[in-house]
């Protein structure tokens, strides 16, 4: 029997989260069912459920930051039983035998791409994929992350499903490590992960931040130093001399006030998608010190659990603040502010007050 589900869905770009039921599908062999303990709040999930990129399928449930407890598995699941903590991340299937899928990059799926944990098409129930923001969810095996850290830890886990993966696979795939210079870019969800994890893998680092203000949890979190980005003087001082910078702002900015502090062969990668596009950065900025300017998409399923393995080797989960979810409205409306320290995370019991 598929399984009643409550949740808070967006029924249009400007319809405020409300309670929505729907049902999940009866979990199938390879399937793990699970209910959801905490679900973060990730910058995606308000661009999505109002409308900010194209394409939104309403109504729209969002949450892809997902920790629970396995309730029931299928008969050929083999890495969960019942009463195991599991986490999902962004996605929930691909099509499993093109060249991404086959080196565990399914996020770049090249025949179907990826399918999302919300917003994605339902192959099983139909219609679209209603994610975490939920009590319930029901996720293909191999879709399904292993969480190791305490069950006090729980929450503060929860965000490592995005924020932790997104901005561990750049600093991973451009080799981050001692004795390199590295820049992030936005102190938010994904930007406060970045720097724990590259400080974790032995870069120093800096963070460029809007809010002077935050100064002081940049270092805390593991920066060296907090450069106010308006700050034409201070950003001068650092040309030229970062090996890599990663850039998880969520708005159209300038990007050429980052690029020209790379040195020769640097790279800036972007993991921010803002609603409008960033205006057109100078060519002269990138050829004259063969710097390059890329893109990163979250990470692939062997690589998250290598994230979450690596966290918890490391003791590094996100400083969250706890909310509950009749309070999602006005955690966006902070977010826009960049008002978050650093990520909320919804506490999933509150949804049986809704
Ligand atoms: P967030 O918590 O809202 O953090 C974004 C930070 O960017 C803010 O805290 C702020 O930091 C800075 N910022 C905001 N507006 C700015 C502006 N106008 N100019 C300069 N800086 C600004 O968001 P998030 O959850 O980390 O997500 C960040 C972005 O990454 C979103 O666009 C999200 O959709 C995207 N994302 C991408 C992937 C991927 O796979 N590529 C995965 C997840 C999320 P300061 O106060 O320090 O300036
Ligand atoms: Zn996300």
């Amino acid at each position: 029997m598929p399984t009643p589900t409550n949740a808070y869905a967006a029924t249009a770009p400007d319809a405020p989260m409300a309670p929505f039921s729907f049902e999940r599908r009866d979990p199938q062999a390879s399937d793990v069912a699970i209910d959801i303990l905490y679900c973060g709040v990730c910058h995606s999930d308000l661009h999505t459920a109002k409308g900010e990129w194209e394409g939104t399928l309403y109504p729209c449930v969002p949450g892809h930051e997902i920790v629970g407890r396995v309730v029931a598995v299928g008969d050929a699941v083999t890495r969960f039983k019942v009463g195991d903590i599991a986490g999902v991340g962004c996605m929930v299937g691909s099509c499993g035998h093109c060249p991404s899928c086959d080196d565990g990059e399914e996020q770049y799926c090249e025949t179907t791409g990826f399918v999302g944990t919300y917003n994605g098409p339902d192959t099983v129930m139909g219609g679209h994929t209603f994610g975490g923001y939920s009590d319930h969810i029901v996720v293909d095996e191999g879709f399904v992350l292993k969480v190791t850290h305490d069950e006090g830890d729980l929450a503060a886990v929860a965000p490592l499903l995005c924020a932790g993966i997104t901005t561990y696979s750049p600093l991973r795939h451009w080799k981050v490590g001692p004795g390199q210079k590295v820049g992030i870019v936005g102190l938010g969800g994904l930007g406060h992960m970045g720097v724990k994890i590259a400080a974790a893998m032995g870069a120093e680092v800096y963070v460029f931040s809007t809010s002077p203000g935050k100064r002081d949890d940049a270092i805390r979190l593991g920066a060296k130093d907090l450069i106010v980005s308006k700050d034409a003087d201070a950003m001068a001082t650092h040309a030229n001399s970062f090996d890599f910078i990663l850039n998880t702002v969520a708005a159209a900015h300038d990007l050429d006030q980052f690029l020209a502090l790379l040195k020769r062969d640097g790279t800036m990668t972007l993991v921010g998608v803002p609603e409008t596009p960033h205006p057109s950065p100078s060519v002269g900025n990138l050829v004259f010190r063969r710097r390059a300017l890329a893109g990163s998409l979250i990470g692939g399923i062997a690589e998250t659990q290598e994230m979450l393995d690596f966290c918890k080797e490391h003791g590094l989960t996100s400083d969250i603040e706890m909310i509950a979810i009749q309070d999602i409205e006005t955690a966006y409306d902070r977010m826009v502010k960049s008002d978050v320290k650093y990520r909320f995370v919804i506490d999933m019991q509150s949804l049986k007050a809704a």
